[in-house]
């Protein structure tokens, strides 16, 4: 008798789904498993907020542009659906901080801010004094106590006192979260600060021993690799490329899952056109705030509601290159808080990513919106164009109208890692486990918001499927 076709639906055809599904269909041809997917997607696209916009000779990335180069799983899966030759490196050039209404240098040797090297740190102009000494105390100050989760915060203020947080460590950090440094989950975002601290008590010193050699500098090379990847057609096509490769009949656009309830043989599905799927087992791809509402009815899930997702902008603004007339020898800047800007950072993205505009001509794309500063993303196209001209107008000598702008909105898009985040998602997974066996999650709301890391939730989420199967 042969078996059952098991039936695995995957919800969300962003990253995190799509690499779900890629390898899932992998394992059922190269072993012959009899198994069937389907992965839905709400929209009429797949890729989630991998979009690209190619105009005029630009490429232009309205939601993420890059990933982590040391993050292997990306290249991993970009080398299986042939796009690993559209791979680029960024190149990397100075970055500056605004801070108090002035541009500084980043201070060199500072790893996401933590000082690592005393001379840049004493003479930046980043700091006042006091600032500086309070930073000292970092060498004699005792270890933290507790083993539990801390604000993120928290934990630098107490290390290296305010001035340093809100002048350097939060506008980098704010610009992978857009988030609340002090709401913010130290264990879920960087729990190798803390790790550090244990071992060497000093994050200066410890994160100095702890930081990889830097190679030498060859000479005259200011346009060296730095440790981004991306790709030079944009990462649509990156998410193109996935797609042509999954089996069309798999994929269902267009259709919104609105419930899930549980059955004695499995899961029914139930869409916004009144259908309903089958499943045997089911990853949820999709934001902790859509997931939660689509099993409602599970009351473990009820602390996603609190958990808070920012909203976000980005502004792209192309331009002929001479109309930038006080132009910076450098890759961009991160806006501290307490400058009066309403952008919170600013790639010169034609030096940092040389394929992204035609010869002649700057792209500039800028961030605004960050936890507790949300509104401006509500606004026009042309007012927000507006607000981050005048800011930029600030830093730059600007002579001309942009030729074109790119406003791309990201309501709700970015999820905090508040603290107890990674408690919160195990008491979850639990309840998953006890009460809706064969239900996954992947993706950004769960085990980390870089690309990569949503790939590697999908990997993972492939593997507890397998499992669950017993295959
Ligand atoms: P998504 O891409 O959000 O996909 C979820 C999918 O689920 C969507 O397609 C949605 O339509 C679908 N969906 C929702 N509800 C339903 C439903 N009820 N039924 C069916 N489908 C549904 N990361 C980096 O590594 N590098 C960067 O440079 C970077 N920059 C970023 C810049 C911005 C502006 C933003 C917003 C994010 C950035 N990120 C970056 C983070 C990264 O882009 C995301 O974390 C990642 O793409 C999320 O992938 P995902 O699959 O989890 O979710």
């Amino acid at each position: 008798m042969e078996a059952e076709t098991q039936k695995i639906v995957i919800i969300g055809g962003g990253i995190a789904g799509m690499t779900t599904a890629f390898y899932l269909q992998k394992n059922i041809h190269e072993r012959n498993l009899p198994m069937e997917i389907k992965l839905v997607e709400a929209s009429h696209r797949l890729g989630g907020k991998m979009q690209t916009v190619i105009r005029d000779g630009f490429t232009i990335e309205r939601g993420p542009d890059s990933f982590l180069a040391r993050k292997t799983s990306m290249i991993r899966l970009a080398k299986e659906v042939g796009m690993e030759h559209q791979l680029v490196p960024n190149a990397t050039g100075k970055s500056f901080v605004l801070a108090n209404e002035e541009l500084h240098s980043m201070p060199g040797g500072s790893i996401m801010g933590i000082p690592t090297e005393i001379g840049p740190f004493i003479t930046t102009g980043l700091f006042s004094i006091p600032g500086k000494l309070r930073a000292a105390l970092d060498f004699i100050l005792p270890r933290s106590e507790s083993e539990k989760d801390q604000a993120l915060g928290g934990f630098f203020r107490r290390r290296l006192g305010n001035e340093v947080v809100e002048n350097l460590i939060e506008p980098l950090l704010s610009g992978i979260y857009a988030g609340d440094i002090d709401q913010m989950s130290l264990m879920s975002t960087f729990p190798q600060f803390y790790e550090v601290e244990q071992k060497y008590r000093s994050l200066i010193l410890g994160m100095k021993k702890a930081a990889p050699v830097q190679p030498k500098k060859p000479e005259n090379n200011d346009k060296k690799n730095g440790g981004f990847l991306t790709f030079k057609t944009g990462l649509q096509s990156f998410a193109e490329a996935i797609e042509a490769k999954l089996n069309p009949d798999s994929i269902l656009k267009g259709h919104r899952v609105e419930k899930i309830t549980k059955t004695n043989k499995g899961y029914e599905i139930y869409l916004n056109n009144g259908e309903t799927l089958f499943a045997h087992c089911i990853v949820a791809a999709t934001p902790h705030k859509i997931t939660q509402s689509m099993f409602s009815q599970y009351s473990f899930f009820d602390p996603f509601k609190s958990v808070p997702a920012t909203s976000v902008a980005t502004v792209a603004l192309a331009f002929p290159k001479e109309a930038i007339q006080h132009d910076i020898d450098g890759t961009g800047f991160v806006v501290s808080r307490n400058s009066d800007y309403s952008i919170t950072a600013c790639t010169w993205t034609h030096k940092k990513w040389l394929h992204s505009a035609p010869e002649g001509k700057a792209l500039l794309r800028c961030y605004v919106g960050r936890a507790g500063d949300e509104t401006i993303v509500d606004l026009s196209d042309d007012q927000i164009t507006k607000i981050v001209l005048d800011d930029l107008k600030k830093t730059m000598d600007i002579t001309m109208n942009p030729d074109f702008v790119v406003v791309s909105r990201w309501k709700n898009s970015m999820p905090q890692y508040t603290v107890g985040h990674k408690q919160r998602l195990e008491t979850i997974n639990k309840h998953l486990k006890e009460e809706l066996p064969g239900v996954f999650l992947a993706g950004a709301s769960y085990g980390g918001v870089g690309v990569p890391d949503c790939i590697d939730q999908g990997e993972a989420a492939v593997k507890a499927v397998l499992d669950f199967l017993n295959e």
